[in-house]
C-alpha cells in the first residue's frame, strides 16, 4: 500500500518539491520564472476543458482543504449551485495566524502565480467572474507582492476579459484584515470583507449556498488553491501517487520549536514526524521531544510516543488529534508544559470575538487558573476545574475557536498531569526559563 511505501521511503525520496520547487531561484515570485516553470500550463489544459469537468478532475484527484478541516475541495466546488442566477465568488482565505501556521506566507512570498492561477482556474468551474483574497493585515510584504502579481497576471491577459480567448472574464480583489485571529473562520472573514466587525455566523447555511453578500462562495485555503495548477497540468494519477490513499498528494508541513532547521519541508500526506525530523536534521543538538503540535496549538498535542503517526487525516485522527494545518511545533525537555498552555490559551483569550458565552468566559477563567497555577498559587482541585472549564467550552461553543482553546487544557492533562502538579506541590514552576529558547 501507499502508507507501507511511505514508511520505507528514505528521507530524499521523501521530499517531493512542487509548491517549493523554486523558491530559491531569484525572483521567484515574478511571472517570468512561474512561466519557466510550466506556470499556466494547468490553465491552458483546464480552460480546454468544461468547468463540470474540471469540477470532477479536481474531485477524483482527492485533494483535500489544506487549511486545516481537509474537507475535500472539489466536493465543495460542486456545492455551488449552477443556473441560480446569482453571482459566485470565490475567496481565498489568507489569514492564516494559527500559533505556528506559517506555510502559505512564505509560498504567497516566493509563488504567488500558484495561488492567482489556481483561482482562475476555480473561478472558470465554478462560474465566478470575482475572486478575493483576504490576506493577513500584518504582513505587508506580501501585500505588495501580492499586488504586483495580480498587476503582472492583467498585463499578460490572465486576468480581466476574455482570458486567453476563452471567453472567461475575472477580476481579483486584495484585501488585507486588520489582524484579528477570529476573521480565519471563513464566516467572521466573510463579514469582515463586507465591512462588518469580523464575527463567526450561524452555518448552516454553509458559504457554498450564503456566502459573501449571501451569494454562493467557495471558501479556500492557499494552499488547497495554490495545489490545483500542479495537478491539471501533471494530471490526477500523478497527485494520487502521492500520500496515503484517503489523504493524497503532496503538501507543506511547517517545522517550528526546538530542531535543527526549522522551515517548510514539501513531502506527501502520511509520512511522520520522524521521518521530517531524519530529513531536516532532528531536534537541536543534545536534546529529545518533549512534546509536540500535529497541527498548531488548536489541535491536541502529541508526546515523543506519536513520533510515528502518520501525518495524515486518518492516522492524526486514529491517534486522538487532528491534522490541521500540519505546523509541527516541537518542544524539548527544557520546555515547561504549564507555561506553553498558558501562553496558547491568553492567546485564545485574547482572541475570542465575545460572541458566545462558554468561549469568552471560560477562555477568561482558564487563564487564571493557568496563571495561579504557574505563579505557584494553584490548588490540586484546579486541575479538575481546568478540566470542566474546558469541557463547557469544547463542543458548546459557536466557532471552532472554542474547540481549539479547550484542545491543549485536555490533551496536556492527559499527558502531562504529573507537570501541573509538581507546579502545585513545589509552590513555583521546576524548570528554568534561561535554558528554554520556547519562549523568547
Ligand atoms: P469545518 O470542518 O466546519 O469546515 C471545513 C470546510 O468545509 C468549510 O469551508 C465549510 O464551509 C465546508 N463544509 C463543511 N460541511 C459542509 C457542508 N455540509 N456543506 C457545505 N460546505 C461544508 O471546519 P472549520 O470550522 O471551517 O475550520 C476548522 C479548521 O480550521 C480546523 O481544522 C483548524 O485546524 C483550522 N484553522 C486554521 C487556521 C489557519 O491559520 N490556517 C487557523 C485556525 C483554525
Ligand atoms: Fe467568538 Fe469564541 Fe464563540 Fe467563536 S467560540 S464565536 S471566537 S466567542
Amino acid at each position: 500500500t501507499l502508507a507501507a511505501e511511505l514508511k520505507d521511503m528514505s528521507p530524499e525520496k521523501l521530499l517531493a518539491p512542487v509548491l517549493s520547487a523554486f523558491w530559491d531561484e531569484d525572483r521567484s515570485w515574478t511571472l517570468d520564472v512561474y512561466r519557466r516553470h510550466d506556470g499556466y500550463e494547468g490553465l491552458r489544459k483546464a480552460l480546454a476543458m468544461t468547468p463540470d469537468d474540471v469540477i470532477a478532475y479536481v474531485k477524483d484527484s482527492g485533494l483535500r482543504g489544506r487549511g486545516g478541516a481537509g474537507f475535500p475541495t472539489g466536493m465543495k466546488w460542486q456545492f455551488i449551485p449552477q443556473g441560480d442566477g446569482k453571482p459566485h465568488y470565490l475567496v481565498v482565505n489568507a489569514d492564516e495566524s494559527e500559533p505556528g501556521t506559517c506555510k502559505d506566507i512564505p509560498l504567497l512570498l516566493a509563488n504567488p502565480h500558484s495561488l492567482i492561477e489556481g483561482m482562475i482556474i476555480a473561478c472558470y468551474a465554478i462560474r465566478s467572474s470575482h475572486a478575493f483574497i483576504y490576506l493577513r493585515g500584518e504582513v505587508v510584504p506580501v501585500l505588495r507582492r501580492l499586488h504586483s502579481a495580480v498587476r503582472e497576471a492583467y498585463a499578460a491577459g490572465l486576468l480581466g476579459e476574455n482570458i486567453l480567448g476563452s471567453g472567461l472574464d475575472l477580476d481579483i480583489t486584495v484585501h488585507a484584515g486588520a489582524g484579528a485571529y477570529i476573521c480565519g473562520e471563513e464566516t467572521a472573514l466573510l463579514d469582515s470583507l463586507e465591512g462588518r466587525r469580523g464575527q463567526p455566523r450561524l452555518r448552516p447555511p454553509f458559504p457554498a449556498v450564503a456566502g459573501l453578500y449571501a451569494c454562493p462562495t467557495v471558501v479556500n485555503n492557499v494552499e488547497s488553491i495554490a495545489s490545483v495548477p500542479a495537478i491539471m497540468q501533471r494530471g490526477k494519477e500523478w497527485f494520487r501517487s502521492m500520500g496515503s490513499e484517503k489523504s493524497p498528494g503532496f503538501t507543506l508541513y511547517s517545522l517550528s520549536g526546538h530542531v535543527a532547521s526549522p522551515g517548510q519541508y514539501e513531502a506527501p500526506l502520511g509520512i511522520t514526524l520522524r521521518q521530517l525530523l531524519e530529513m531536516s536534521g532532528g531536534m537541536r543538538p543534545g536534546h529529545r521531544l518533549k512534546f509536540w503540535t500535529p497541527g498548531g496549538s488548536s489541535t491536541p498535542m502529541f508526546t515523543d510516543e506519536h513520533l510515528d503517526v502518520p501525518l495524515d487525516y486518518e492516522g492524526v485522527g486514529a491517534a486522538g488529534s487532528m491534522l490541521g494545518t500540519k505546523a509541527l511545533q516541537c518542544f524539548d525537555e527544557t520546555t515547561c508544559v504549564v507555561r506553553a498552555v498558558t501562553r496558547w490559551t491568553e492567546f485564545y483569550a485574547h482572541e475570542s470575538c465575545g460572541k458566545c458565552t462558554p468561549c469568552r468566559e471560560g477562555t477568561y477563567w482558564l487563564v487564571q487558573l493557568l496563571r495561579d497555577i504557574e505563579a505557584g498559587k494553584g490548588q490540586m482541585s484546579d486541575l479538575d476545574k481546568l478540566n470542566d472549564i474546558a469541557d463547557n467550552i469544547n463542543g458548546k461553543s459557536f466557532c471552532a475557536l472554542g474547540d481549539g482553546a479547550a484542545s491543549p487544557i485536555f490533551s496536556s492533562l492527559k499527558y502531562f498531569r504529573e507537570e501541573y502538579e509538581q507546579h502545585i506541590t513545589g509552590r513555583g514552576c521546576p524548570f528554568d526559563p534561561a535554558k528554554s529558547t520556547a519562549w523568547a
